[in-house]
């Protein structure tokens, strides 16, 4: 997408502590420049996506449902490079450990498929628990999104790269495979010519929903369940999502950081669907503009897929490093109702992946009794948001359920300051 006339980059795109600022008002800036840094260990760097001049730093509307603290840049149209940075491809294989990761780290490479850990951190478990499967997640199991699926298909060198970069970082023989549903035949095709060298799987998954939430991707290509309260690396493994292998690749062999990604822009109001390269930063609004304006239908603007993405509050938001899709949606058209009283039909226990009882969950975050709701297993629900779906009462469980999480946290944090 060409470069917008002003770049929002919010200091928080990541799970953690957001970043400390380490620019100021009226600073000239280039393209890859610190303009936050990492605070603490679960935190991330962030970077000016072009060359210009720092207007402001001050809060600002944020996909995430919150504002947050953001600079604020206005390109000078050279978008010129800091020095160093973009460099011809070098060969990683030379590195020690300490070098790759430093390097992760500093272009603050975060998980890009949604949840935003900062990589380095993930590829650095405690010494106790021993790896050996990397599994690169190409599911991309929610409707719509098609971003990765793209990756797969146009920049599959790259994806297999990061993947060999990050299993660098283990000792031994790892299992390496790239899981990916089977309805992306051109993405399987694509990949296998890489990956099959280098004695990296490739395996056809089935095409369900939620293929690509990380407990099921580990069960479908390992067989090992991840239980409750249980982390991936207790069960040796670790999974990425395909946008980080290429930032990870871009980060170690390019000095590049993490200042653009692939975004889907679909959904039935918008004029043209597609899927972009933006810069991190970019208005939701200059999207819009870009794809041809939104019908006056719309009545919901996703960051995100259908099932798990956010509706979104402001079209001043920007596209931060975990926005894989914008969907343009009219409730009316996809025959949403409004929500009525639970028919304790059992639907949503059926279908919740993690075996937890959803109606139960949403009726006892209505009446905030937070005790309850964590002995009824909250922290294992994924979000994958289908309880919702399957609901015929139109109950908005999903939301319900992230409501207590977000009340169960902010008490967390209210105890511990
Ligand atoms: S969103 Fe609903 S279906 Fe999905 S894990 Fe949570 S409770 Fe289960
Ligand atoms: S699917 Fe809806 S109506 Fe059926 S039990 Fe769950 S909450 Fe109740």
């Amino acid at each position: 997408m060409p470069l917008p006339a002003e770049l929002s980059i919010p200091l928080s795109q990541h799970l953690g502590k957001p970043a400390k600022p380490v620019v100021r008002m009226n600073d000239e800036v280039k393209k890859g420049q610190l303009v936050g840094e990492a605070d603490g260990f679960i935190s991330a760097n962030v970077h000016a996506s072009t060359s210009g001049k720092v207007r402001a730093i001050r809060p600002h509307p944020h996909p995430g449902g919150q504002y947050a603290m953001t600079v604020f840049i206005t390109p000078d149209g050279k978008d010129e490079w800091a020095e160093g940075l973009n460099s011809a491809p070098v060969d990683w294989k030379g590195m020690s450990k300490e070098e790759i990761l430093k390097k992760i780290r500093d272009a603050g490479v975060v998980g890009m498929g949604g949840a935003g850990f900062p990589t380095n951190v993930k590829l650095s478990p405690p010494p106790d628990k021993k790896i050996d499967t990397i599994i690169l997640n190409g599911a991309e199991c929610e409707p719509f999104l098609t971003a990765d699926h793209r990756l797969m298909v146009e920049s599959p060198e790259a994806v297999v790269a990061g993947l060999e970069i990050m299993a660098s970082l283990f000792p031994g023989t790892l299992k390496l495979a790239i899981g990916i549903e089977a309805n992306k035949p051109d993405a399987i095709d694509a990949l296998q010519q890489y990956a099959v060298p280098k004695k990296i799987e490739v395996l056809a998954l089935k095409t369900k929903y939620p293929q690509g939430a990380e407990k099921q991707l580990i069960n479908a290509i390992t067989g090992r369940n991840v239980g409750e309260g249980e982390l991936p690396f207790d069960r040796g493994c670790i999974v990425q999502n395909i946008g980080t292998a290429v930032a990870v690749y871009d980060a170690v062999c390019r000095n590049r950081p993490l200042i653009e990604r692939v975004v889907t822009v679909s959904g039935m109001e918008i004029a043209r669907q597609k899927n972009i390269s933006a810069r991190i930063g970019t208005s939701f609004s200059d999207i819009i503009a870009f794809c041809g304006g939104m019908s006056e239908k719309t009545n919901q603007v996703i960051s995100g897929g259908p099932m798990m993405g956010k509706a979104i509050f402001s079209l001043d938001v920007p596209v931060v490093k975990t926005t894989s899709g914008i969907l343009f949606i009219n409730n009316s058209a996809l025959g949403k109702s409004r929500e009525r009283a639970c028919i304790r039909c059992g639907r949503c226990v059926e279908v919740c992946p993690q075996g937890l009882a959803p109606w139960l969950l949403a009726n006892v975050a209505q009446l905030r009794q937070l005790e309850k709701i964590q002995l009824l297993g909250l922290a294992n629900c994924t979000e994958c948001g289908s309880c919702t779906y399957v609901c015929p009462s139109g109950r908005e469980l999903v939301h319900w359920i992230k409501y207590a999480k977000a009340l169960v946290s902010s008490r967390k944090q209210r105890k511990s300051a």
